[in-house]
């Protein structure tokens, strides 16, 4: 599977949306759209696209594939079930859970997962990569719970993010959509009269001014 392949994927299930003129959360514009939520539902795209991500650490040794809440507990479930295939052993998935430290939020692994993840290989995955915030604190928690974090697996890069960034040694992303972004007063797609996007970010809000 290429990167086209994957990016074709995404957009058959309208979970990702280029060429278009959308205003982000933040009240950015931008040309392109992440929408994680959307491939979701689709299990047989979600399958294949982890089971390329399996398909790239097969040799890696993993034992556990650990991911954040949510969309990286869907993701953990199919890549660690490829890679059991791949390798011809069970290979787990565990989910790191949201905690509010006096030092600020992180991740921590509850429901007995903890055990599992100690002494173990353990490859992190998540879906969109945009700060790199959550992939980089379930490699914190890895750490502090005894496991090797042998790689970042991901479905999409938004933001250049490197495994450096995360604190890994490797990032393994299916596919790169770069998050360029301008002010209202700044885009390009406004100027030239572009019409927004209503149906997708805050479209729709922005064109009701
Ligand atoms: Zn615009």
């Amino acid at each position: 599977m290429t990167e086209t392949d994957v990016l074709e994927t995404l957009a058959r299930v309208g979970a990702l949306v280029t060429g278009d003129h959308i205003v982000y959360t933040s009240g950015r514009h931008g040309s392109s759209y992440v929408n994680k939520d959307a491939l979701y539902p689709h299990t047989a795209a979600t399958s294949e696209v982890c089971a390329q991500i399996a398909h790239h650490f097969a040799g890696a040794g993993v034992d556990v594939v650990a991911g954040p809440t949510v969309g990286g507990v869907i993701i953990a479930q199919w890549a660690a079930y490829h890679l059991g295939l791949a390798q011809g052993r069970e290979v787990l998935a565990v989910y790191a859970e949201e905690e509010q430290t006096e030092t600020g939020k992180t991740r921590t692994f509850r429901r007995g997962y903890d055990a599992l993840v100690a002494g173990q290989r353990i490859l992190v995955v998540e879906d969109i990569l945009t700060t790199g915030g959550s992939a980089r604190t379930v490699v914190q928690a890895v750490e502090r719970f005894g496991g090797t974090v042998v790689g970042v697996g991901a479905l999409c890069n938004r933001g250049g993010i490197t495994a450096d960034l995360l604190g890994a040694p490797e990032l393994y992303s299916l596919a790169s959509v770069p998050l360029e972004s301008w002010s209202a007063e700044e885009c390009p797609l406004c100027a030239s009269g572009v019409p927004v996007n209503t149906r997708l970010g805050k479209g729709a809000a922005f064109v009701k001014g």
